[in-house]
Order: C-alpha cells, then sequence, then structure tokens
C-alpha cells in the first residue's frame, strides 16, 4: 500500500537512539540542548525548546504569550485541528480568515477585514496563528504588516515546512513570526517520534515556555543568599509534563542533519506530480511563489469534480484498488461539530475553504517514495479519471 507519508530511518538514525539507550539518560539528559541547539542554528532562532509534540508546542505557545479568556485569536480554516484547539485550551475565542484561492494560506486582506470587524465592535484581536500549509510560506510580509498595524502577536505553526524557504530566506520564520511551532510527527519532514518544538528571538518568552514545560518547576533561587538546600524548587504557574526523551532527540539531530536532502526528493517527485497534472484543466497544482521553496509536507491537487463524472469518494475506492492511499487536508475546521456547536460557526462561513476541501485530495509523497511509484499513482489517477 502506497501512503501519503512515511518516516525514513536509516542506519545512522538506529546507532544514534541505540547510544542514548545505552547511556545514563533516557530523559531530563543532554541530547535535549543539544537538539535545540541543532534546530535553533538550522531555523535561525535564538531561543528553542523541545517538547512532546507539536500540539504541546502550540499549547505552550499560547500560555506563553498570554492569551486568556475574551481573547480572540484567529487562524486558517484549513490546518491540522491543533492550529485552531490551543486557542481554546488558553479559554481564548478561536475564529477564522479565509484562505487564499492560490496558495491555501490564510488570507492577509481577509485578516485585516476580520481584524476591522471586530475594532468596530470595540474588541481587540490578540493573536494570528497562521499555518504555512502543505510546505508553501504564507504571505509572511504582508502578515507582518498586519500584525504591526494592528500591534497582533503573530505565531506561524510552521509544522508543514521544515526546509522551506521564503523569498530565499531559510531563517525566514522566526524572523517574521513571533513564535514559531513545530511538530516531528512520522509524516512530517523530519521525525522524533512524537515531537515538537518552539522557536523565537524572545528570551523571556523562552524561558516561561521551558519552565512550562515540566510542570512549572523552578530550581534557581531568586534570592542568592537564601540559605535554601540543594534540592530546593518552586513553582508560581501551572505547566504540564511536555517534555521530550533524549533518545527522542538523538533521533532529531541524526533526521535534521538530513533536512535538505529529504527536501530535496519531495521536490523532486512534487515536480513529476506538477509536469503531470498541469496539462490538464480539470486539475489546480500547489503554487510555489516566487524566489520561495516549498517543503511539500503534502502534495494537495485540487480536481474539478463537477467537470468530471465522478466523485472524491469513488475516486479514493479506486486509487485503494491499486493499493494507493489517498487522503484529504483538511475538512474546514469550523466545520467541525464542536467548532459549530460552541463557537456557531456554519457552512459557508468560509467559502473559499470549503471549495477547497471540495476539490483537495493529497496524493502520496515522502522521501522513501519511488519515482515509478509516482508514475503508477499518476498513470492510475489518468485511468480513473479522464
Ligand atoms: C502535525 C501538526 C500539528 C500537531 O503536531 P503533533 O506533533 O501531531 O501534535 C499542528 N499543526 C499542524 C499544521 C500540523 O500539521
Amino acid at each position: 500500500m502506497i501512503n501519503y507519508g512515511r518516516q525514513y530511518i536509516d542506519s545512522d538514525d538506529v546507532k544514534a537512539v541505540l547510544r542514548v539507550l545505552k547511556s545514563d539518560w533516557l530523559t531530563q539528559g543532554p541530547k535535549i540542548e543539544k537538539f535545540e541547539k541543532a534546530l535553533s542554528k538550522k531555523f535561525g532562532a535564538k531561543y528553542c525548546c523541545a517538547v512532546a509534540n507539536g500540539t504541546a508546542a502550540l499549547h505552550l505557545t499560547g500560555i506563553g504569550l498570554g492569551w486568556k479568556p475574551k481573547d480572540i485569536v484567529i487562524t486558517s480554516p484549513i490546518s491540522f485541528l491543533a492550529s485552531a484547539n490551543c486557542i481554546v485550551y488558553s479559554g481564548a475565542t478561536p475564529d477564522f480568515a479565509d484562505i487564499d484561492e492560490k496558495n491555501y494560506t490564510i488570507d492577509p486582506n481577509k485578516l485585516e477585514k476580520k481584524i476591522k470587524y471586530y475594532l468596530n465592535r470595540n474588541k481587540k484581536v490578540k493573536a494570528i496563528v497562521a499555518t504555512d500549509f502543505a510546505g508553501n510560506p504564507c504571505d509572511w510580509q504582508a502578515l507582518k504588516q498586519v500584525s504591526y498595524k494592528y500591534d497582533i502577536q503573530l505565531v506561524n505553526d510552521n509544522c508543514h515546512a521544515l526546509g522551506a524557504h521564503y523569498k530565499k530566506d531559510k531563517f525566514y520564520a522566526p524572523k517574521f513570526a513571533d513564535v514559531v511551532t513545530q511538530s516531528y510527527h512520522p509524516v512530517k519532514n523530519i521525525t522524533t517520534g512524537e515531537g515538537g518544538a518552539v522557536l523565537s528571538n524572545n528570551d523571556e518568552f523562552s524561558k516561561k515556555i521551558k519552565i512550562l514545560r515540566s510542570h512549572g518547576i523552578e530550581r534557581k533561587l531568586k534570592n542568592k543568599n537564601s540559605k535554601q538546600g540543594s534540592w530546593f524548587y518552586e513553582m508560581n504557574e501551572i505547566g504540564y509534563n511536555y517534555r521530550i526523551t533524549d533518545f527522542q532527540c538523538a533521533l532529531g539531530i541524526s533526521q535534521l542533519a538530513k533536512l535538505e536532502k529529504f527536501v530535496k526528493k519531495r521536490n523532486y517527485l512534487a515536480n513529476i506530480y506538477n509536469n503531470y497534472f498541469q496539462e490538464v484543466d480539470i486539475f489546480q497544482i500547489p503554487e510555489v511563489q516566487k524566489k520561495s521553496k516549498h517543503a511539500f509536507h503534502i502534495y494537495p491537487l485540487l480536481i474539478n469534480f463537477e467537470k468530471i463524472n465522478l466523485t472524491k469518494n469513488i475516486l479514493f475506492e479506486k486509487m485503494l484498488n491499486y493499493n494507493i492511499k489517498l487522503q484529504v487536508h483538511y475538512i474546514p475546521i469550523h466545520l467541525q461539530p464542536y467548532y459549530k456547536k460552541y463557537y456557531g460557526f456554519k457552512k459557508g462561513d468560509f467559502p473559499i475553504a470549503e471549495k477547497f476541501y471540495d476539490r483537495e485530495i493529497t496524493l502520496p509523497i515522502h522521501f522513501s517514495l519511488k519515482e515509478n511509484q509516482v508514475y503508477k499513482i499518476v498513470k492510475s489517477m489518468k485511468k480513473i479519471i479522464l
């Protein structure tokens, strides 16, 4: 069965993990800081805090940025649930701005409209969580302008875009956003099994996140002359156990060294898809912005099902007969029963996202996928659709 995503683990990865398994530290040891330093360097952030998963990274981000009930935080309806759920965790109110028709990320104009809508009602938007969907960077210049103009925090849910460049800049993520969150789940561009990180250039924020990662425990004495013993610890804020283990971080360090290679292969395979599907007008291929580099965490293909005698469901079934498992990313978040029930969203609220969902299928793309498998996928699609 060909799946949409899969990890790639080589013998160096295995050796790195085994070394840690035989060492003194399985967790809370030296590999964590090493991984954090490597991530900081790779993505151009001053500070990094590695955590249990990408969702924990988003949760801690919301707390660290001080989101509170009555705050409004806006994200994209086309993202993984966690991009919106982290807003709910903090007690703030989630809202959405529709996506751009071409690059499928949050539309800065729609976003500004939404901010003005709230301003007119004497409400202020606290933060924006923008996802570099599929591995394609958002329009970060425009988003930054909006965040300056209205004094709004900017978060990059960067989980898809490990290895992407925005306008030739591989360090774009922490440059434009106040906080960057990543995930290293096995389908992402590098993996630690479960795992994630929060990156930023803000010293105070980063220190806070590190304390919250482990129950809110602080071991440093505020007063150096205090007579407290070496066992002393104190808790000032409620935290969590969102730690990542040392063997996961060892895997992460080893995987991170292969990121460019991984993204290169993903781009190579995406090009094969592009070359074929751009020839046929019922398909819309992912747009790559000028001077930017797509990281192709996924390959979203839009199909105008109205023009062919086929539903998405039947296409999925027929592809399964060829042992190819398609996916969809994503069902618009505002259409989830929870968001409808508690926040009153309904069908029609974000029409571009909804149309995107009607048309989108995710084709398999990952490092160990072979060129001939991609040709098989293309040919099978051709047989079924055309
Ligand atoms: C994967 C992902 C997450 C969550 O990461 P986990 O490590 O699975 O918790 C959040 N946002 C986006 C956009 C993702 O793709």
